[in-house]
């Protein structure tokens, strides 16, 4: 099976000109669903890295920097329409590049064209306002770029994450450097080109593939980006902190979590199954705002451990372009990590798990599995497994579901189940968390609804007009002309 590629992924994209790395190296590309290669991508390095933000910062003082912010709209509004008419292809790149079931990826490359649409149609709307002040001034504030930003991916959701960074970052005038997950680069460069064509000028938008310490190092230090947004794991995430702080340079870090399902023994059950199972298993749970503790009121939790045990034994896993329930996961270090997790569940029940369907040798699989019995404090309730793996933890009452809610180092989403709305209101008050649902959880996605963490789950908002402030910077003009 050919994939449909319509540049070279051996190149590195800098200036609008798709060149090879500096120091010519390549990187293989693996299916995760056979272990298979598939493509090589370049293995851009430092030097990849200084030309990448040496032309964003031309790009500033050029046709990128002088256009207007209605202009600026267009064009991302002209990428989100070129997206949409790759959706299919978009969709196979994924599935084949990081092992994603084909609708999961499908839904992503829609995310991909929405947030450029959205993004494209908010990039005039950001104002700045007027400031009553002293007898003979007029102070207003205007919102301008940050300059050139530095963009650092992982490998779980590229095109949203890219969608919801990048397109935010362009929005409000800063030229762009993206350095993907060395194990997701293909429509990431997919992207670009895609860009490039919908008439984005030169130099806004630089990919430089390439490995994390090699190549995100490099991004990450340089002292002429002016702006890091990192999505990805704490480790990495306080690396990157750490040399931005070095150029005192703002970071937005959207890092892990833990996030609880919190279901009252008064909640409609059969609304809440789909949600609390899907939000564990979607993209094999390699996802930062996966639920895997779902937390149940001791009245209903043999019920509810039931009906989702049932549920599980229907999931599907296989190869992605079969669109399995779960597909594999990215790698067989992924692989090890989510078994070492399960390795140490013995103490552990396993209350249902799902079924192989025909899936290749090689593939990095990991049977969807449910847990109950299991402790607050135990390892696989509070540590970021990144696998199709839940846990079920009973609570006897508000102040309890609280407790083991709030009782982990993270904080990115939560969600409560219950009918009575007093409850929900205190709940949510309550959790600790970026985002709360009630009676649902993901809100389908939400391009409109800033996200972002607590805690360890990171700090700073994507998503919604909230980040086009997070990649602008706030200057205030005092014009004193008497009274
Ligand atoms: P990771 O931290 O290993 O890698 C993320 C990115 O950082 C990659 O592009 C990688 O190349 C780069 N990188 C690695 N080492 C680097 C270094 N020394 N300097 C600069 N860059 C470096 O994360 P991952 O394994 O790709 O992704 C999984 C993690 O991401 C999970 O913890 C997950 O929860 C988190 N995540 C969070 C969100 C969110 O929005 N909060 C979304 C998706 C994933």
């Amino acid at each position: 099976m050919t994939l449909p590629l319509w540049f070279d992924p051996e190149l590195v994209f800098i200036n609008g000109v798709w060149r090879a790395p500096d120091a010519g190296g390549v990187l293989p590309v693996e299916d995760p669903s056979d272990g298979g290669q598939i493509a090589q991508i370049a293995r851009g390095t430092s030097a990849d890295i200084d030309a990448a933000v040496e032309a964003a910062e031309a790009a500033l003082h050029s046709d990128w920097g002088r256009m207007t912010a209605t202009e600026r709209g267009r064009v991302l509004t002209r990428i989100g329409q070129l997206v949409l008419t790759r959706i299919d292809d978009l969709a196979m790149i994924e599935a084949r590049d990081v092992g994603k079931p084909l609708t999961q990826a499908r839904n992503d490359a829609i995310a991909l064209a929405r947030y450029m649409e959205f993004y494209g149609g908010a990039a005039d709307k950001i104002m700045g306002e007027t400031i009553p002040y002293l007898d003979g001034y007029t102070v207003y504030t205007l919102r301008e770029p940050h300059g050139v930003t530095g963009h650092i991916v992982p490998w779980n959701y590229p095109m949203q994450i890219i969608g919801r960074s990048v397109g935010a970052a362009l929005a409000m005038g800063n030229a762009c450097v993206l350095k993907p997950a060395e194990e997701a680069c293909l429509t990431a460069l997919a992207f670009a080109a895609l860009a490039q064509e919908a008439g984005l000028p030169d130099g806004a938008l630089n990919v430089v593939t390439g490995l994390g310490e090699e190549a995100g190092a490099a991004l990450a230090a340089h002292k002429g980006v002016r702006h890091i947004s990192f999505t990805g794991s704490v480790g990495v995430g306080t690396l990157i902190q750490t040399a931005a702080a070095r150029n005192v340079v703002p970071v937005t870090l959207e890092l892990g979590g833990k996030s609880p399902q919190v279901v009252f023994d008064d909640a409609d059950l059969d609304a809440a199954l789909p949600f609390l199972v899907n939000a564990g298993i979607q993209n094999a749970g390699q996802t930062c705002s996966a639920s895997s503790r779902i937390l149940v009121q001791r009245e209903v939790h043999d019920t509810l451990l039931a009906r989702m045990a049932e549920r599980y034994k229907t999931l599907t896993v296989g190869r992605a372009v079969d669109d399995p329930s779960v597909g594999p996961l990215i790698s067989a270090r992924q692989k090890d990590i989510v078994s070492g997790f399960l390795a140490k569940a013995q103490d552990l029940t396993i209350a249902a798990q799902g079924r192989m369907q025909d899936a290749p040798r090689g593939g990095h699989y990991v049977l969807p599995t449910l847990l109950s019995g299991v402790s607050p404090d135990h390892p696989l309730a509070q540590d970021e497994i990144f696998g199709p793996v839940q846990v079920v933890i009973p609570f006897d009452d508000e102040d309890d579901a609280i407790r083991i809610a709030n009782g982990t180092d993270f904080g990115l989403v939560a969600s409560i189940w219950t009918r009575d709305g007093a409850r929900q209101m205190r709940m949510a008050k309550r959790l600790h968390a970026g985002q709360v649902f009630i009676n649902n959880y993901g809100a389908g996605g939400g391009v409109e609804l800033p996200f972002g963490g607590v805690g360890k789950s990171g700090h700073g908002r994507e998503k919604g007009l909230e980040a086009l402030y997070g990649f602008s910077t706030l200057k205030t003009v005092a014009a004193y002309h008497g009274g």
